[in-house]
């Protein structure tokens, strides 16, 4: 079923690319995030952007991303049980794209960084976790991406996952 939607969604066929993962948290919560160690979260919406270049692409990461993980690998295993994972959105783009995603987001109006390091052991950015005002718009999100990086800019495809369907 997430193999038929990613593939038919797809311009190229593409398997492999970045995605943002939409979860929500109904109330504040403290979690153990790795060697991050115990981390509070307050309710709210956030955005974590990967990328899925490794094998089986998209389809394999998205499809671990679901089901909530027995044994955490990534810092967003660690929270994602704690959250509805509302929707995804992905797109066909370069592995480095996954920081200019993240800096996108950031342009969002009442967007912040809560956690330094968040998902960004192995780059230079702040953290790939983003906790947003509000839920973002995709047109909103791909203005600021055009304009940090055309390169980084493909189509954004949304694949809905939990809950009520996002307005
Ligand atoms: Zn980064």
């Amino acid at each position: 079923m997430l193999r038929e939607k990613l593939m038919s969604a797809s311009d190229t066929n593409c398997a492999k690319g970045i995605y943002i993962l939409h979860l929500t948290l109904a109330s504040t919560t403290r979690v153990h995030v790795g060697r991050l160690g115990r981390i509070g979260f307050s309710a709210g919406y956030y955005a974590y952007v990967g990328r899925a270049f490794g094998p089986g692409g998209l389809f394999a990461r998205l499809n671990h991303h679901r089901r909530r993980a027995a044994s955490p690998h990534w810092h967003i295993d660690f929270l994602r049980p704690h959250g509805v994972l509302e929707k995804i959105w992905w797109g066909c783009t370069s592995p480095t794209c996954e920081h200019s995603w993240a800096q996108g987001l950031m342009k969002l109006r009442g967007a912040s960084m809560p956690v330094r390091g968040f998902g960004s052991s192995d780059c230079r950015c702040e953290s790939h976790l983003i906790r947003l005002a509000r839920r973002p718009r995709r047109a909103a999100f791909r203005y600021h991406l055009r304009r940090l990086s055309a390169d980084c800019s493909p189509t954004i495809r949304c694949l809905p996952i939990e809950g009520p369907p996002p307005p």
